[in-house]
């Protein structure tokens, strides 16, 4: 056979009631006495002076402490010997004696006295994934470990230990092996699973219950989940957000939400854009809630993918309405809003306790048009008011203000694109910052934010918030 795979054999070793020894008092000795005693080892650590962590463990039932370099004789009957002393004498003896003994050894940092490598852990009790990279790049197993306890709710342990209560009747409700595995993965990956990460439990029980009455592999529940999607930036999807995005069968999207979000859907899930842009509805509102509607009863999966969250002027709310009423399980998840994601990304705090003591969220369109609002109550000292879909009528709106009496030289930043590569902040003040907007031709998403806050752009240090802007800011308006 030509090259190898694999330069070791990946295996999970039993050393329950068996003889483990750790040589050593360090860092690196304390985790692998962790490990060892975790999986049930009767654990035997030497060292004279044993560090803080190591100390930890001391007192543990399992755990013997000698405080002396081992002898040949520590090493009879022993399954597993750590080198993990830092010392290059005692790691040459350690690996002696612990092979005469025919035990297996690892000494940490010493390729040449290995007979295993210790794998970077993901633990999801009672689930372990290990992962090594055959000691080319231990960096790198340790990010994709880093990467996989952000993907892996803590819960799918306690959802192994739900789910091999019923691995019996499991097994006699669906007899066929390949029909079972299917089962299983229904469970897991489906509604059982769903409602078992979303801490319902008693829920998921329900369900499991009545699959398990059908027998069948094929048996599904539909569901409407309202997600929210965030600004723009992947990166500021929540974990949630994506494992939902991974588990379903369809994906209802609208322009609010980039590219790079929708590349994170599972690949073989339906895609369907509902498009809304201003003025050029795709689908009603009225069509869209009927589809949601139709691909649940169906048995689908149904994901609701919505820019921001699905709560902040994402008529999430009048969309629920019409699909509870047919009695469809839903669940929510929220999403970083506009405001949000706008504010960290271009270095513009909401509230600060010199500036702002509120912070207010309007929408300058109703369904109606463009909103009558009285502007004196929003737009005052020491609130913030973020305005939502205000882009077009950022001249109405100005216009309103002013004549209502809000005071020209008010700081007004409008953050075009916030948190998307493309991101661009234009400031100025009430009376002049319709003028430029025009001129710099915003494509839009593009949030407006008024209030003293804005005169912090640039000072803080923050990326996107770029300092050359600052000047058009003086300092000290009078609000
Ligand atoms: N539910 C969304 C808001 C939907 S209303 C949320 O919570 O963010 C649509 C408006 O949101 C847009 O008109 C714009 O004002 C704002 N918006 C959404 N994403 C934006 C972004 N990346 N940058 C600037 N404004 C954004």
């Amino acid at each position: 056979m030509k090259g190898r795979s694999m330069d070791y054999l990946p295996i999970f070793l039993e050393v329950a009631g068996k003889r483990v020894i750790v040589d050593g008092g360090t860092t690196v000795a304390a985790r692998r006495v962790e490990r060892a005693l975790n999986a049930g080892a009767l654990v035997e650590v030497f060292d004279p002076d044993p560090g803080e962590e190591v100390r930890r463990f001391l007192g543990h039932e399992r755990l013997t402490h000698h405080a002396r370099v081992p002898v040949e004789a520590d090493f009879d009957g022993c399954l597993v010997a750590y080198g993990a002393s830092e010392e290059a004498e005692r790691d040459t003896l350690l690996h002696r004696a612990a092979k005469a003994a025919g035990a297996l050894v690892n000494v940490a940092d010493e390729k040449s006295y290995c007979d295993f490598i210790t794998p970077s852990v993901v633990e999801r009790e009672p689930i372990t994934i290990a992962i090594s990279t055959g000691g080319a790049a231990p960096v790198i197993a340790r990010i994709l470990r880093a990467r996989m306890e952000a993907m892996l709710p803590a819960a799918y342990g306690r959802l192994a230990l739900f789910l091999a209560k019923f691995r019996g009747r499991i097994y006699e409700a669906v007899p066929n092996g390949r029909n079972r595995r299917r089962f299983w993965e229904n469970l897991i990956e489906g509604p059982v699973g769903d409602a078992f990460l979303a801490g319902e439990e008693g829920l998921a029980e329900e369900r499991l219950h009545e699959d398990l009455a059908r027998g069948s592999a094929d048996l599904r529940h539909g569901e409407v989940w309202l997600v929210g999607a965030g600004p723009g930036d992947p990166d500021l999807l929540t974990f949630k957000a994506l494992r939902m995005m991974q588990h379903a069968d369809v994906v209802l999207y609208d322009r609010l939400v980039g590219d790079g979000i929708i590349d994170l859907v599972r690949r073989d899930a339906e895609r369907i854009f509902v498009g809304k842009k201003p003025n050029a509805h795709t689908m009603t509102q009225r069509e869209i809630t009927d589809l949601m509607i139709e691909r649940a009863q169906r048995g689908e999966r149904v994901l609701r993918l919505k820019g921001g969250d699905p709560f902040i002027f994402g008529r999430g709310g009048e969309e629920l309405e019409d699909v509870a009423a047919h009695g469809i399980p839903v669940e929510v998840v929220p999403g970083i809003t506009a405001a949000a994601g706008c504010g960290a990304a271009a270095g513009i705090p909401l509230t600060h306790r010199d500036h702002a003591q509120s912070c207010v969220f309007i929408t300058a369109h109703g369904a109606g048009g463009v909103l009558d609002h009285d502007w004196t109550r929003y737009a005052r000292k020491g609130q913030t008011v973020v305005v939502y879909m205000g882009l077009n009528a950022l001249g109405e709106v100005t216009k309103r203000a002013l004549t209502q009496g809000v005071e020209p030289d008010m700081p007004v930043a409008v953050i075009d694109n916030g948190t998307r590569l493309d991101q661009r902040v234009i400031l100025g003040r009430l009376d002049d910052i319709e003028a430029k907007v025009a001129e710099a031709e915003l494509p839009g998403p593009a949030l407006i934010v008024i209030g003293h806050v804005v005169t912090l752009y640039g000072a803080l240090g923050v990326k996107g918030s770029r300092p050359e802007h600052q000047m058009e800011l003086k300092a000290g308006h009078a609000l």
